[in-house]
């Protein structure tokens, strides 16, 4: 299940990243472009606009009511569920896939005592941003 989110929904798609759903987003991405990766990769579109998304191209779909980030998700989790498994899958900024980092080598990509008390790592394969669980992630996710 992956999906696609409209110009408006920057916040949703990275909130939905770190639970591990795919959607990619593009600040740029016009509504045709949006449609042409929908029907291109099989992607959901996920939008606030009704213009869009009575379109007969964008008939896969899921268009969002609210403009407040918490119903937003609300709205996505009481349609779709998240991904199982660990919920550290996917990179909130670019959507790429994460895999487990040597706490070795996130040591030099990391602050000191992030490096000194966190076990559990993960980077980017596509931007290399690196993430852990713990303050970093109670920090995105608010
Ligand atoms: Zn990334």
């Amino acid at each position: 299940m992956k999906f696609i989110a409209d110009v408006m929904l920057g916040k949703l798609a990275k909130r939905m990243r770190l639970m591990g759903f795919d959607v990619l987003y593009g600040p740029s991405c016009d509504d045709n472009e949006v449609l042409r990766l929908a029907l291109d990769q099989g992607r959901i579109i996920l939008t606030r606009d009704t213009g869009l998304a009575s379109r007969p191209l964008a008939q896969n779909h899921l268009l969002i009511t609210s403009a407040l980030i918490d119903d937003q998700l609300r709205q996505v989790l009481e349609a779709f569920s998240p991904p199982s498994g660990h919920a550290l899958t996917r990179c909130s900024l670019c959507n790429g896939q994460l895999s487990m980092l040597e706490r070795k080598d996130a040591r030099d990509l990391v602050p000191d005592h992030v490096a000194a008390t966190v076990h559990e790592f993960w980077r980017c394969e596509q931007c290399g941003k690196v993430y852990w669980k713990g303050s970093h992630v109670r920090h995105m996710t608010t």
